[in-house]
C-alpha cells in the first residue's frame, strides 16, 4: 500500500508516533470520539456548515499574498498566506469552529479548554458564544497574570475561567485541571484542544480542520502562477496546527519542501529554548506518542519562547513523523531573530506579524533560496498581541530601522 502522510493508523499512529496514552477513566470519552468523528466530518451538513461559517464569520478564504518587497530583498516569489485576516487574528479559529460542530452533533452542552497564552482560550469562548454553549477554560494562575487582556476577552465572550493553581500555575497545570474535569464529565462535555497534539483522534482531527489553509492555498497559487505547488512551504510550528494545516495537501507530494520552524529561545544550547526536534527525545506528552524535551530520567523541560505560541515542549505526532523520516525540514529560530523578521516584514510590507509567525520568517535567512523559486509562507497570526514585546524592542533600538 502506498503510505500517506496525511493519514495516521487505525489506532493513530504516524509512523511511530501518535496514539492514545491515556487514564483508564478517558477512555469512554475518547473512545466516542474516535469511533464518530471521521463520519461526522464526512456528512454533508456538517461540511457544508462548516464551509459557510468560515466563509461568513471567519472571512475565508484567507488571500495568499504575494509580498512584492519582500521576495525581492530575498530573490524569490513570497506568498504569504494571510491566516491573520481570521476573525480573532489568527488560525486557531479553524479548528475551534470545527471541534464545536462536532461537540454539537455528538449532543455535548458544556465545552473545555486548556490555554496558556489565552489564544486558544480566546477561539474557544468566541465559538462556544457562537454556538450558545457553556465554555470553561483551564488557566495557569500565572498564566492569568501574565495574559490580562486576553482572560478579560474571555470575561467578556462569557466564558468562566478557572485558574490551575497547582505546580507551576502555567499550561501544564491547567492541561491536568482540564483531564480531570473531562474525566468528571463524561456524557455532557468536549474538551476541545487547540493543536495537533494529544490522543488520537485529536492530531488527525485538527490537521483536517486546519487543512482548509493547503486546500485554498493550491487553488489561489493555481491561479497567480498556473501551478498548483510551491517549491517550498514554510510554517513555525509550536504544536504544529498551522504547519499541518499548511502542509497538508502537500504532504504526499515530495517535490514541495515542507520547512517547519521551531522556537530557539535565547538559543538551542541555552537552557531557555524551545526547539523541540534539537533538543528532545521520543516520549509521551498529553497523551501520544512523540518527541519531547525531557531530562535523563524522563521529567519534562520548561520551555522557553518569547512567544507564548511557540512555548511548547512538544510536537504533534505527524510533526515528530516528518522529522524522524526526513519528510520535513526542521529549523530553529531565536527571539531576537524572530523580533528582527517582524520589524523587516512590518518595514518592507506594512503588515505586523504574531511573534510566533515572525519564527517562519526568521527562516529565510537560513535557507539556500534558489533565485526566483515560489514559496509559500504561512502568516499564522497578528501581532496586536505582541505590542508590548515590539515596544520594548523599540525602546531598546531607540526605533532603528530594519529594511
Ligand atoms: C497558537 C499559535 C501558534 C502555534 O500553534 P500551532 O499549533 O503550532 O500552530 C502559531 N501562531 C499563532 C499566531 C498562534 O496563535
Amino acid at each position: 500500500m502506498e503510505t500517506s502522510y496525511q493519514h495516521p493508523s487505525p489506532e493513530g499512529y504516524y509512523g511511530r508516533f501518535g496514539g492514545a496514552y491515556i487514564p483508564e477513566m478517558l477512555f469512554p470519552n475518547v473512545e466516542e470520539l474516535q469511533a464518530r468523528y471521521l463520519q461526522i466530518m464526512e456528512e454533508p451538513a456538517f461540511r457544508q456548515e462548516f464551509n459557510e461559517l468560515l466563509r461568513d464569520y471567519v472571512g475565508r478564504p484567507s488571500p495568499l499574498y504575494l509580498a512584492r518587497r519582500l521576495s525581492q530583498a530575498y530573490g524569490v516569489q513570497l506568498y504569504l498566506k494571510r491566516e491573520d485576516l481570521n476573525h480573532t487574528g489568527a488560525h486557531k479559529i479553524n479548528n475551534t469552529i470545527g471541534q464545536i460542530l462536532l461537540a454539537e452533533r455528538l449532543g455535548k452542552k458544556r465545552i473545555i479548554a486548556e490555554t496558556g497564552a489565552g489564544q486558544h482560550g480566546v477561539a474557544t469562548a468566541t465559538v462556544c458564544a457562537l454556538k450558545g454553549l457553556e465554555c470553561i477554560v483551564y488557566m495557569g494562575e500565572k498564566d492569568i497574570e501574565r495574559q490580562a487582556p486576553n482572560v478579560a476577552r474571555m470575561h467578556m465572550l462569557g466564558a468562566k475561567v478557572i485558574p490551575a493553581t497547582s505546580g507551576s500555575k502555567t499550561l501544564k497545570d491547567a492541561t491536568n485541571e482540564a483531564i480531570r474535569d473531562w474525566i468528571n464529565h463524561p456524557h455532557d462535555t468536549h474538551y476541545i484542544i487547540g493543536s495537533v497534539v494529544g490522543p488520537h483522534p485529536y492530531p488527525d482531527m485538527v490537521a483536517r480542520f486546519q487543512s482548509i489553509i493547503s486546500e485554498e492555498t493550491r487553488w489561489q497559487l493555481k491561479e497567480k502562477t498556473g501551478r498548483e505547488t510551491p517549491d517550498r512551504v514554510i510554517a513555525c510550528v509550536g504544536g504544529g496546527s498551522n504547519a499541518a494545516g499548511a502542509f497538508y495537501h502537500f504532504l504526499d507530494e515530495p517535490q514541495v519542501e515542507l520547512v517547519a520552524v521551531e522556537a530557539a529561545g535565547l538559543g538551542i544550547h541555552s537552557g531557555l529554548s524551545a526547539a523541540t526536534t534539537a533538543l528532545g527525545r521520543p516520549g509521551i506528552l498529553h497523551g501520544s506518542k512523540s518527541i519531547v524535551m525531557q531530562t535523563e530520567d524522563g521529567q519534562v523541560v520548561e520551555p522557553h519562547s518569547i512567544s507564548a505560541g511557540l512555548d511548547y515542549p512538544g510536537i504533534g505526532p505527524l510533526h515528530a513523523h516528518l522529522f524522524d523520516s526526513g519528510r520535513g525540514k526542521f529549523l530553529s529560530a531565536t527571539d531576537e531573530e524572530s523580533v528582527r523578521a517582524a520589524f523587516k516584514l512590518a518595514q518592507l510590507e506594512g503588515i505586523i506579524p504574531a511573534l510566533e509567525s515572525a519564527h517562519a520568517l526568521a527562516a529565510l535567512d537560513q535557507l539556500d533560496l534558489v533565485n526566483g523559486e515560489t514559496i509559500v509562507l504561512c502568516l499564522s497570526g497578528r501581532g496586536d498581541k505582541d505590542m508590548a514585546t515590539y515596544m520594548k524592542q523599540l525602546q531598546m533600538t531607540n526605533g532603528a530601522n530594519y529594511e
